[in-house]
């Protein structure tokens, strides 16, 4: 039986590798912008960094991650002996981590470095089971700020995520942008303790995962999806009350910025994002188009001013979000959006013999150096299966080449919308198709 790709994986073809590119370069371009310049960085780290970064007690970390250990270490671990931690590896669950490790230990916070902008794109893993919105393999595109902790970058960059998914047509009236802070570790222990009170109280009507995130992240029980769970948590104790001044002043201003720039948001209080690592500002943009409610958010992120010196670097503030290209395709289908199939080739380079491939073949590349995509015949057709391949990839202009035109020094151009033929000389064809 032939092999197929693994379950959770898609293959891009055409119109939708076409898509993917474009929207990648739709983003760089827009983030270019505001100083985010591309950075990449390896799809898998050492484990270790994942589970400072993200927390060992996140989904993510503890059930989500494909983890593999280097060469011979497998018999050790499945025989359950242990393995060095440094010969423990996984694929990239997210994009921030591994981009902050790479800030962190290529010094680029050094000698005024800071703040540190950069984007990136490309694929996320997890073993999850695979659904609608919800790959094992699946795109993002996503910003970093390292290195500035004020509430213009957080408001920046959120105003940068919204144009984005309007320059990939997204109608802003599908959208809506949720806005929370999370506090500091100033003020976030008091609310974490108050939370985790409230949530041993009400233990008994509260499913289990809650009473769980009682002891590891109590903030996660406000996400729950369980309805019942979120009746009760509804009534919990709020982070708006427990935030320190700075804290307050902060969100404040982040506010300020986007009320500034006509941006709206709803402010929601019960918005943790799945990650530990954020601090103040959190966000998320949800459509209302294509999926479901628990998976219709296409982007979020927040600040993370703890996350460099978790994993190891200096105290740094940070900020990222990341935006997921699978649903922004679910939801761009859902609104009726076309998706173009790749361009075809301005030209075509027809033979009416074999006699003439090789001036073809030099013609062609002629063509391609000036800048004119241009196709011809690889596999000696006949002239008029020529014209069918030029017809099927869409090529406006067929040129023909016979023994007449060949001693003529021309090509016969015919343009395939009208049926109108020119000549035109054999040295003049890439500019005459430019025009
Ligand atoms: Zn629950
Ligand atoms: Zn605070």
């Amino acid at each position: 039986m032939a092999i197929k790709r693994p379950e959770g994986t898609k293959d891009l073809l055409g119109a939708e590798a076409q898509f993917w590119a474009r929207f990648r370069s739709t983003a760089f371009d827009l983030f270019a912008r505001y100083g985010y310049t591309p950075i990449d960085v390896p799809m898998f780290e050492k484990t270790e960094l994942f589970v400072r970064g993200i927390g060992e007690a996140t989904d993510v970390v503890s059930k989500e991650m494909f983890t593999v250990v280097s060469g011979g270490n497998l018999a050790k671990l499945v025989a359950g002996e242990h393995v060095r931690s440094d010969s423990r590896f996984s694929l990239r669950p997210e994009g921030t981590a591994g981009v902050v490790r790479a800030v962190a230990q290529n010094g680029m916070l050094q000698e005024g470095g800071a703040p540190v902008k950069v984007s990136y794109a490309g694929p996320m893993f997890r073993a999850e089971r695979p659904q609608n919105g919800r790959q094992r393999q699946f795109n993002q595109v996503g910003i970093e700020c390292l290195g500035a902790d004020d509430p213009s970058i957080d408001a920046e960059g959120i105003i940068m995520l919204m144009r984005f998914f309007e320059s990939i047509g997204i109608p802003a009236d599908k959208m809506t942008l949720l806005l929370n802070t999370l506090g500091d570790e100033s003020c976030r222990p008091a609310y974490r303790d108050a939370l985790k009170g409230f949530i041993v109280d009400n233990a008994a009507d509260l499913c289990e995962d809650c009473q769980r995130r009682a002891e590891t992240n109590p903030l996660r029980a406000l996400d729950c999806k369980e309805e019942g769970c979120q009746r009760i948590l509804a009534d919990a104790p709020r982070i708006e009350d427990y935030l320190c001044d700075d804290c307050k002043a902060h969100y404040a201003q982040v506010k300020a910025y986007l009320d500034a720039a006509g941006v709206t948001y709803v402010e929601d209080s019960s918005l943790v994002r799945g990650l530990d690592y954020y601090t103040r500002t959190v966000f998320e943009v949800r459509v209302s188009v294509g999926m479901d409610n628990n998976q219709n958010a296409i982007g979020g992120g927040g600040r993370y001013d703890k996350l460099m010196a978790e994993i190891g670097g200096s105290d740094t503030p940070g900020f990222g979000f990341a935006l997921g290209y699978e649903r922004c395709k679910i939801a761009l289908e859902a609104i009726g959006a076309e998706f173009p199939e790749p361009p075809a080739p301005a030209l075509y380079i027809a033979c009416v013999s074999s006699d003439q491939r090789a001036l073809a073949f030099s013609l062609a590349q002629q063509c391609r150096d000036a800048g004119v995509a241009c196709e011809f015949d690889h596999q000696s057709r006949s002239l008029k299966a020529q014209f069918k391949q030029a017809d099927k990839l869409g090529c406006a202009h067929v040129a023909i080449l016979g023994p007449d035109e060949v001693a003529a020094g021309v090509a016969k151009v015919r343009d395939m919308a009208t049926h109108e033929e020119r000549k035109v000389a054999l040295e003049e064809l890439p500019q005459a198709l430019e025009k």
